[in-house]
């Protein structure tokens, strides 16, 4: 907990006050001394009783003494006994356990409970009156609560306290540097959104308007007077380096401006402060303080934050709707078994390579191939192979072929591929080099106990100027397909207008 300067004042103040009494007392023994005051008391009623009892015992009459001895003890609580003894050490008179509770005294001089009074005729001593009182630790006066002593140095430590606060409270006013600063400038600043603090050429806050004590959540006693580097900054790897805005500004002479830094409000609280600070100088230019501006962007830079968050969400959505919309293109347009484009996809496809040949006058060609005896496959060894056989069959092909050329699975084991640019010698020459490469290749890459035989038929096509759409340059790639296989399989056929005419004789009969 820290006090506030005024209420630490006075209780310094009032310290040295009572340090002031203590030592006085020490030096001039001006308080009054429990101890002393009723060791001479006690001396005093001792005296005047030996006056008494030696005029008794010049009478001989110690009966009296002893009755006046007894009515003593009863009637005063902190006399024990008495006794009188002769200068002989005769006892002349004494109450009744006298003896028992009297010790003597060491040097045989009285203290404080064992009281001895001489008694004297003429000059000679002639005797002595021993009074025995309560001891030291039983007389209630000596109570150091309850000594007068104790209650005046409390009273004053009080009232001192009071009457110091109140007198600093009006001193410190006067003293006080923001109340120089007239009503209307410090309203001003009051209504300002930004905090405002002025400092004076040690850092120390002489002024803060009423939105920095929000922003820093203090209050005025405990801002003022206070080194401003000594607030809880929050100190970043960025600022390690760097001096404080304020310090620059001072220093430098020059203004420091939107210098970022977060204040620690509270536990779980802080608020992120751009602060502008500039030095005020004298009329002969030498900084005489610094006035700094705070202006707080905690809730921008929160949104901020939640911007920049909320974006990269959207662009990782974004991202995955990419990859998700790749991957439905990929399962629309290609055969899931093989990777080739499906019917659909290579037909629109091969519309748009047929429109570019054509408006280019370019060429373009087609392969329409067929796996020989393919039944037997799934018949001997069953459908799984029979896919195996298939796949193996697709990635011997598609390692003959461009990256500008197109493959289509048409049918079960039936595939079309499109070459654009390319004529029909092209064509037959890449067809034969698939045949070639099916037949030797393939069946070794098949695991089976025993090997596999594959191959497979091929037709080729071209377009010339009588072609009339696309779908007659497949028709024809397909009935030189048919051609190969009629001619024993395993071979290219490409197709000719004499051939196909006498095919077409042929399928009519
Ligand atoms: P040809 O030499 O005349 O072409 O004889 P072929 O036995 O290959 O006859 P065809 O081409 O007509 O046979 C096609 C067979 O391929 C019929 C069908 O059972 C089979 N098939 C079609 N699609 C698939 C497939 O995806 N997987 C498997 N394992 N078999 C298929
Ligand atoms: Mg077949
Ligand atoms: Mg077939």
């Amino acid at each position: 907990m820290r006090l506030s300067p005024l209420i630490s004042i006075s209780i310094g103040l009032v310290s040295v006050t009572i340090t002031s009494i203590m030592l006085s007392n020490t030096f001039f023994d001006v308080a009054p001394d429990d101890y002393k005051q009723t060791f001479t008391y006690r001396r005093t009623l001792a005296e005047s009783l030996a006056v008494q009892y030696s005029t008794l015992a010049g009478q001989g009459d110690f009966t009296t003494i002893e009755e006046a001895m007894d009515s003593l003890v009863e009637r005063t609580h902190d006399i024990l006994s008495a006794g009188l003894i002769s200068v002989h050490g005769e006892i002349l008179a004494e109450t009744l356990d006298h003896q028992n509770l009297w010790t003597p005294p060491p040097n045989n001089e009285s203290t404080l409970d064992h009281v001895q009074i001489p008694i004297f005729q003429g000059l000679a001593r002639w005797g002595t009156l021993q009074i025995r009182f309560q001891s030291e630790q039983d007389v209630p006066t000596l109570d150091i609560l309850s000594s007068p002593w104790t209650r005046f140095v409390v009273t004053v430590a009080l009232l001192g306290f009071l009457g110091f606060y109140f007198f600093m409270k009006r001193t410190l006013r006067h003293l006080d540097p923001s109340s120089v600063v007239p009503k209307r400038v410090k309203a001003a600043l009051d209504n300002l959104e930004e905090g405002v603090v002025i400092l004076d050429p040690n850092d120390q806050i002489i002024l803060s308007n009423t939105a920095f004590l929000r922003q820093s959540g203090k209050d005025i006693t405990a801002l003022i007077g206070s080194d401003i580097s000594t607030l809880p900054w929050v100190t970043t790897e960025a600022h390690v380096a760097e001096d404080l805005p304020w310090v620059l500004a001072r220093t430098q002479n020059s203004p420091q401006t939107a210098s970022p830094r977060i204040l620690i409000q509270s536990e779980n609280t802080f608020r992120k402060l751009l602060l502008n600070c500039s030095p005020i100088n004298d009329d002969a230019g030498r900084v005489t303080g610094v006035l700094v501006s705070f202006n707080d962007v905690t809730e921008l830079d929160l949104a901020n934050a939640q911007l920049v968050e909320t974006l990269q969400n959207l662009h990782e959505t974004q991202d995955e709707l990419l990859k998700k919309n790749a991957e439905l293109e990929l399962l629309a347009t290609r055969d899931p078994m093989t990777g080739c484009l499906n019917r659909r996809a290579f037909f629109e496809q091969l519309d748009q390579l047929y429109v570019s040949a054509k408006e280019g006058g370019t060429a373009l060609s087609c392969i329409m191939t067929d796996i020989d005896h393919f039944k037997s496959f799934n018949d001997r060894y069953g459908h799984a192979l029979g896919d195996q056989v298939i796949k193996v069959f697709v990635k011997t092909m598609s390692e003959c072929i461009r990256p500008s050329d197109i493959m289509g699975r048409y049918g079960g084991e039936e595939f079309c591929i499109i070459l654009p640019k390319a004529d029909s010698s092209y064509a037959r020459e890449i067809a034969t080099r698939m045949c070639r490469k099916v037949e030797a290749e393939s069946g070794a890459k098949i695991r089976t106990t025993s090997g596999l035989s594959i191959t497979a038929s091929f037709g080729v096509s071209a377009i010339c100027p009588e072609t009339v759409d696309p779908s007659e340059l497949i028709e024809q790639a397909d009935q030189a397909l048919y051609l190969a296989k009629e001619g024993g399989r395993n071979q290219v056929k490409t197709w000719e207008p004499e051939s196909c005419e006498e095919l077409a004789t042929a399928n009519k009969h």
